[in-house]
């Protein structure tokens, strides 16, 4: 058992032995071979408490960390339960959103191995800024995120081929953060870019100014509170199909399209039909509720048009988090997105005097109405972070963890379809061509 002290916390979140671990076991059948046993111990564990579960993470984080020294990095975003984000930051690591999360194999070039406790679009994104001599690992490959897994390259493409082949280089595709590195690159090779939450009206005006039709890919709420807000007319905003009805790759027709051809012929902006199922239960009647109560409403706009005009505010998960940390004390806050999120900020607003509540966890049955966290982050849990550190020090690490630029895995049986490294080379280029466009859009005065 490796004894030697832990790294000191690194942002202040204070760790708080009378927390309950909130991560629902899941079912062994459902973890990979090399992450059972793993998974046993920690259900063997007497209770989920962080007194319990750090102690015995610490049995395998240590080796791995006295294995590797300074050049392992442990990563999470900040929709991970607290007790992850905890332990990673415990293990003197890194959380952030998922623009930071992108830039920090570029930015520690010193970091040679990088373990990322998110969802894979978020790892594959470090892999695609990371130096060769880096390698970028997740803890479950299987952790997809939903409006991504509506929006793969197979389901994107050949839609996004026929409006080429209808409006030629007038086309330009702007992929979201929440986009696979395929993605990314069809949004390099068509002279478009990457935008985040943040900086999506921004990029968008960006391409109407040189007179583009935009496909934005793939939450189309995102796209039209982008739209919204930059002042577009909402009738020439148009969104595809359910990408869940044929996976996506429909033929575009009069039949299939509602308004018809003609009405993406009108259009400045096409929204992929993908969305994410935690921003979309919100509602105007949720956000008056607590309006009436004195709250200030604030809300990610990967939530409804709707909901984003009956709020105070919207902004990325950094604008949320701002909000809260920047809250005078006394103030109430009815925050609307990811559950895990609002849960940890209302552990550091309550510190300073500042009530947080969730959007949707309204105490009225008639309501019906209760938040919830990403399911599908959550994947990755504690057996999955000290599996992956243990095997890796032992050289044991399942290839299918290892994360490059291009991979698309089947989030249901893993299945993984990886490029050669020639095809990888040219994804590389196009994608990192995207992402370097929003870098210079968003720091261009
Ligand atoms: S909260 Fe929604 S958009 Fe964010 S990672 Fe989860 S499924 Fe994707």
């Amino acid at each position: 058992m490796h004894t030697a002290p832990l790294p000191p916390a690194s942002s202040g979140i204070r760790l708080d032995p009378d927390i309950n671990i909130c991560q629902t076991d899941l079912p062994l059948d459902w973890y990979q071979a090399e992450f059972k046993p793993y998974a046993e111990e920690y259900m063997r564990l007497p209770d989920r408490k962080p007194g319990t579960v750090l102690p015995w993470l610490d049995k395998y984080a240590g080796p791995a960390l006295e294995h590797f020294g300074d050049s392992l990095l442990l990563v999470a975003h900040f929709y991970m339960g607290g007790e992850i984000v905890k332990l990673v930051e415990r293990y003197g690591g890194a959380v952030s959103d998922s623009y930071q999360l992108a830039l920090q194999a570029a930015r520690n070039p010193h970091k040679k191995v990088i373990v990322e406790s998110a969802v894979h679009f978020m790892a594959e994104s470090i892999a695609i800024l990371a130096n060769p001599d880096q390698s970028v690992w997740i803890t479950n490959p299987k952790a997809g995120c939903t409006m991504e897994m509506l929006a793969k390259d197979y389901m994107v493409e050949p839609v996004a081929e026929q409006l080429i082949e209808r409006y030629g280089d007038d086309l330009t595709v702007i992929a979201y953060m929440n986009t696979g590195g395929r993605i990314k690159a069809l949004a390099g090779r068509t002279g478009g870019a990457v935008c985040t939450s943040s900086n999506a009206p921004k990029v968008v005006e960006w391409a109407r100014r040189q007179g583009k039709k935009i496909l934005f890919v793939p939450d189309q709420h995102l796209g039209r509170n982008t739209a919204y807000k930059l002042g577009m007319d909402l009738s020439k905003v148009v969104a595809l199909p359910d990408p869940q009805v044929a996976r996506g790759a429909i033929k575009l027709s009069d039949k299939t399209i509602e308004g018809g051809l003609a009405s993406l012929d009108r259009a400045e902006m096409i929204l992929w039909g993908s969305y994410c199922g935690v921003h979309t239960v919100f509602s105007p009647a949720q956000v008056n509720y607590w309006r009436e109560r004195g709250y200030t409403v604030l809300v990610h706009p990967e939530s409804k048009l709707e909901v984003v005009q009956a709020a105070d505010g919207s902004g990325s998960t950094n604008f949320l988090w701002e909000a809260v940390m920047k809250a005078a004390p006394g103030a109430k806050l009815a925050i609307g997105t990811e559950g895990h999120f609002v849960k940890n900020a209302r552990e550091q607003g309550r510190q300073r005097g500042v009530e947080v509540v969730h959007l949707a966890d309204i105490p009225d049955p008639a309501f019906h109405s209760m938040g919830c966290g990403c399911a599908t982050m959550s994947r990755n849990d504690p057996p999955h972070l000290a599996g992956l550190l243990d095997l890796l020090r032992q050289g044991k690490a399942p290839a299918i963890n290892r994360v490059y630029a291009g991979d698309v895995v089947d989030e249901q049986s893993g299945a993984l379809d990886r490029k050669g490294d020639s095809e990888r080379a040219v994804l590389v280029r196009h994608a990192r061509a995207a992402l370097q466009r929003m870098i210079d859009i968003t720091e261009a005065k």
